[in-house]
């Protein structure tokens, strides 16, 4: 089944030789984030910790916003603190989030009661309350001259097959057309032209671009290695 991303593109941080800012580029402009002075920073931006639970602050706020709103209570002011501690327990780290909601107006007990439980199906909450995954892939910057051409008559996909770190990204993402255990590895029939070019541009590394093809070009489907 192919995966959908929560964003359509991906948040990218970049740092430089500056302890420890880096900038966060997301879809509609760039913040700073840092580390505090005990930690060797220079405190100019939140601290990921700081950013891990302003994200479910604003999700909780966000959440029970729609609900209130939907509902047509009159509770124009929510206050949500966050913060968190760590423990052990079987050698295992827990992570303990602790969220204090404020209405700061009267609410019936049947009111706080329905909101609590909103808040607790907020989407971050069932992110952080699910199970998590994190798939680390690592690149580097090279040149490499070597490429494959992949065409549907209408766009033509290169793979560089030595910039492919076989993070199978396009794999899970576009199985009908990046699939390893076929020959090529890409076929270029397996979805629309705009399927194609959306998955290709979510390669990490480069090794998939494409261009389109001028009319009359000839519909080429090169060989190759697959990245498996
Ligand atoms: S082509 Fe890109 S997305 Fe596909 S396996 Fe290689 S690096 Fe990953």
């Amino acid at each position: 089944m192919a995966i959908k991303y929560l964003l359509d593109n991906p948040v990218e941080g970049n740092i430089f030789t500056q302890k420890y800012q880096s900038t966060i580029e997301w879809r509609n402009g760039k913040f700073v984030s840092d580390e505090p002075v005990k930690s060797g920073g220079q405190d100019t931006g939140p601290d990921p910790y700081t950013l891990l639970l302003s994200a479910h602050a604003s999700c909780t706020l966000a959440t029970l916003r729609m609900y209130i709103d939907r509902k047509g209570w009159d509770i124009p002011h929510i206050a949500v603190k966050a913060n968190m501690y760590q423990t052990t327990k079987d050698e295992k780290l827990i992570t303990v989030i602790d969220r204090d909601i404020n209405f700061l107006q009267p609410v019936t007990d049947e009111q706080r009661e329905k909101l609590t439980d909103i808040a607790k199906a907020c989407p971050v909450s069932k992110i952080l309350e699910g199970e998590i995954v994190v798939r680390t892939y690592t690149y580097n910057n090279s040149d490499t001259p070597k490429h494959i051409n992949y065409s549907n008559g209408e766009v033509t996909v290169v793979w560089k097959p030595d910039v492919c770190k076989h993070s199978g990204r396009c794999v899970t993402g576009l199985p009908g057309v990046f699939d390893v255990n076929k020959h090529p590895w890409i076929n270029m029939q397996g979805a629309d032209t705009n399927a194609i070019v959306e998955q290709v541009n979510k390669c990490p590394t480069g090794a998939l671009s494409f261009y389109k093809n001028t009319p009359g070009e000839a519909n080429t489907a090169e060989n190759g290695n697959s990245p498996a």
